[in-house]
C-alpha cells in the first residue's frame, strides 16, 4: 500500500478556505486578523487592509493558492515514498511519539498549494467535509510531511493522541475562547483540537509578542510543546528522521 499523494487543484483549496468548513477562519481573533493583514500588506503595498474574518476569507481564497506544478507533486511523490521506507522499519509503535506506525503507513493524503497570502505560507493542515488537507507552499520536505500526516491522523482520529497524552501528563483545561479571554494574544492554530492543556502543572501557549503583530510568526512561545499535537507531531520526526542518541 504505502502513503498515497492526491493533490489538490488551487480551484479544490479556494473552496477549503472560502467555504470554511471547520470554522477556522471565523475562529480567529482580532489580533490573529491584525497579524495577517500586516503580513499581507508588507508583501503587497496596494492590496487592501483586512479588517475582518469574512475579508480574510475572501481575500485569501482568491490570491492564496495556486496549482501544484508536476515537479512538485514528482517531490512529494518521492518523499512519501521515503517516509514509507522509513516507517517499514520501525516499530509497531513510534517510541517517542507513540504513533501507531500502520496508521502512518497507509495515509492517504490530499494536499494543496497555498502561498504567502493565505497564513503567510506556513503548512498546516484543515478539515473539508470530513477529509483533512494538508496545505503546503510547493514541496515540502519529508520532516515537514510527515509533521502534517501526524496532523491529519489526529483530526481523523482524536483517540490516536490518548496514549501519548497520558504518558506526557496532558491534561485537558480550557476550551480556545477561554483562553482567549485570559490571555488575548495568544495565537490560533489550525492543527490543534481547539482545547489547550496543562502540561504537568504548566499551560503551555504561544502568543504575539504584540498587539498588532507582523505576522503570524510575531510570536512567542515553544512552538513544539504548544499543544499535545504538537508534541506528538514533532516527536514523531525525531521518531523517524533523528537518529536515537542525536
Ligand atoms: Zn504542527
Amino acid at each position: 500500500m504505502g502513503i498515497r499523494i492526491i493533490p489538490l487543484s488551487a480551484q479544490q483549496v479556494s473552496a477549503v478556505i472560502h467555504e470554511d468548513l471547520d470554522g477556522y477562519i471565523q475562529k480567529m481573533s482580532e489580533v490573529d486578523i491584525r497579524a495577517r493583514s500586516n503580513f499581507i500588506t508588507s508583501k503587497a503595498p496596494l492590496a487592501p487592509p483586512i479588517q475582518s474574518r469574512d475579508e480574510y476569507r475572501d481575500f485569501s481564497a482568491e490570491n492564496g493558492t495556486r496549482d501544484f506544478t508536476p515537479t512538485e507533486v514528482g517531490v512529494l511523490e518521492k518523499n512519501a515514498a521515503e517516509i514509507s521506507k522509513l516507517l517499514e522499519d520501525s516499530p509497531i509503535f513510534l517510541p517517542q511519539s507513540c504513533m501507531e506506525t500502520q496508521l502512518l503507513a497507509n495515509l492517504t493524503v490530499r494536499v494543496g498549494c497555498i502561498n504567502s497570502a493565505y497564513e503567510s505560507g506556513l503548512p498546516h493542515t484543515r478539515m473539508y467535509d470530513r477529509f483533512p488537507v494538508i496545505l503546503i507552499p510547493g514541496a515540502v520536505s519529508s520532516r515537514i510531511l510527515l509533521h502534517e500526516m501526524v496532523h491529519v491522523i489526529q483530526k481523523m482520529l482524536p483517540g490516536a493522541t490518548n496514549a501519548f497524552m497520558t504518558k506526557n501528563a496532558w491534561r485537558p483545561y480550557f476550551h480556545h475562547r477561554e483562553l482567549l479571554m485570559k490571555h488575548p494574544l495568544v495565537r490560533i492554530n489550525p492543527d490543534t483540537n481547539g482545547i489547550s492543556y496543562l502540561r504537568g502543572e504548566k499551560l503551555p501557549i504561544v502568543v504575539y509578542t504584540i498587539n498588532n503583530p507582523s505576522s503570524p510568526s510575531d510570536s512567542e512561545g515553544c512552538i513544539h510543546l504548544e499543544h499535545p499535537f504538537e508534541e506528538q507531531a514533532y516527536l514523531a520526526e525525531r521518531d523517524i528522521f533523528d537518529s536515537p542518541d542525536a
